[in-house]
């Protein structure tokens, strides 16, 4: 068992989070599992799942209690997106929700933001999106150009977005929008857009190789109105505030990662000690054997140090560059042990029914979103060569 191997994680040990740790496993086991294929089929999870984790306390688990969160620190959060990722959740976008989009408001929004929002998304009757990427940007931020023209009272939006998580079920969208575009004063804002707003349509959920009961899809703005004072944060300030943010979006991918290589190693110690070849267990092959040795080393060596990350967020003292570093090294030893597992179950690891191809298809996202992994690199050697970059600049000007 893999237990038998691993350090225990003191983040997790305390008796809150025994408990928490059970009932969570309790919801996926009864209330999950059975609905994924059914999920799958339609592109997206049912509403009662989302109402069902707000009752249960599991959204918004580290806001105030005072908006309707759980008061509890971020490792209760971390540990919801373990255990979802250990069992091969991806359908319900829970962490975007409720460890992204929910910090946003909080940080940035107004009072009358945080009392209109934040209440409806701890309980899960509001669903919510983040709307940054456009079909001709997505690593490249600044570039978008989505346009909100100042009305006085109000903004005219028009552009497109794409590749939008929980875009097609939710109820409000955090978008990125250029104001003032294409004169001295253009910057990137942040707007909260409502579901029934005119001229603000959804395309159908974006067919994807994994994930395939999260529903991602465009997002639409045709002269839709907002309101100013939908305007999440200062105008100008959402670029500072995306960039900011995204340490966190990353540790949650990082995460899911080290959840999700676990349970592929969990499914395969199982499976190599039943599956016989040549009259014993595959997991009598010396071949079997190092392979699992290698996967448990590197997920203990990536828990040791997301334990550190998670600390370190609840903390606010989280670097850009060391949450770059969780996200690019975590979804990478994911991937390659979600690999070594597939190749251990044999024809069996190509077949949907079979748990492991489900969290191969997956996990291959993770490389890609929340910034590229490349990205990832570019924001660390930013780091390594500041002096370096500072200098150079100062010499331009
Ligand atoms: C399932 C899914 C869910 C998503 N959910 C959301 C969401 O909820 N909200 C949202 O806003 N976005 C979302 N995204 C979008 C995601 O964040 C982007 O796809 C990602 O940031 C990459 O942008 P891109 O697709 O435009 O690729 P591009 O930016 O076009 O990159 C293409 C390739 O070029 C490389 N590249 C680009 N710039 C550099 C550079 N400077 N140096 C080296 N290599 C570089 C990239 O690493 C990549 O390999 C989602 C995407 C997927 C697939």
């Amino acid at each position: 068992m893999l237990q038998n191997v691993l350090l225990e994680r003191e983040i997790y040990s305390s008796e809150e989070h025994k408990m928490t740790r059970k009932m969570i496993q309790d919801f996926i086991h009864n209330e999950i599992l059975d609905q994924q294929d059914e999920w799958e089929k339609n592109g997206m999870v049912s509403r009662a799942i989302w109402e069902r984790a707000g009752e249960l306390g599991l959204l918004c688990i580290d806001m105030p209690e005072k908006y309707g969160g759980g008061g509890l620190d971020f490792s209760f959060s971390a540990l919801f997106i373990e255990e979802l990722a250990k069992k091969g959740v991806s359908g319900p976008g829970f962490s975007l929700h409720s460890d992204v989009i929910a910090p946003y408001l909080l940080k940035y929004g107004t009072e009358v933001q945080k009392q209109n929002y934040l209440p409806r998304m701890a309980s899960g009757q509001l669903i919510t999106s983040l709307g940054m990427t456009e079909p001709n940007c997505g690593s490249d931020l600044q570039a978008i150009t989505t346009n909100a023209v100042d009305k006085g009272d109000h903004y005219l939006v028009n552009g497109q977005k794409t590749f939008i998580t929980n875009g097609y079920m939710s109820d409000m969208s955090i978008v990125a929008v250029k104001t003032y575009l294409g004169t001295k004063n253009e910057g990137v804002s942040l707007l909260i857009i409502e579901n029934d707003s005119e001229g603000f349509e959804k395309g159908i959920p974006l067919k994807k190789i994994g994930m395939k009961a999260q529903d991602t899809c465009e997002l639409f703005f045709d002269n839709v109105k907002v309101s100013k004072e939908n305007l999440l944060g200062e105008e100008g300030a959402g670029f500072k505030i995306m960039m900011k943010e995204l340490a966190r979006e990353r540790l949650i991918v990082a995460l899911n990662a080290i959840g999700g290589a676990e349970g592929a190693i969990e499914k395969t110690i199982e499976y190599t000690s039943t599956r016989t070849a040549f009259k014993q267990p595959i997991a009598n092959f010396q071949n079997t054997q190092f392979k699992l040795a290698e996967c448990a080393t590197q997920l203990q060596i990536h828990q040791t140090f997301l334990d550190r990350c998670t600390l370190l967020l609840s903390a606010h003292k989280l670097t850009a560059e060391s949450a770059s570093m969780a996200k690019y090294s975590a979804t990478e030893m994911h991937s390659k042990v979600v690999d070594e597992c597939l190749q251990l179950f044999g024809g069996y690891g190509y077949m949907w029914d079979y748990p492991i191809a489900r969290m191969y298809a997956d996990n291959r996202v993770a490389r890609i979103y929340a910034g590229t992994n490349e990205i990832m690199k570019v924001l660390i050697a930013r780091g390594l060569f500041k002096e370096l970059f500072q200098q150079m600049k100062a010499t331009k000007k």
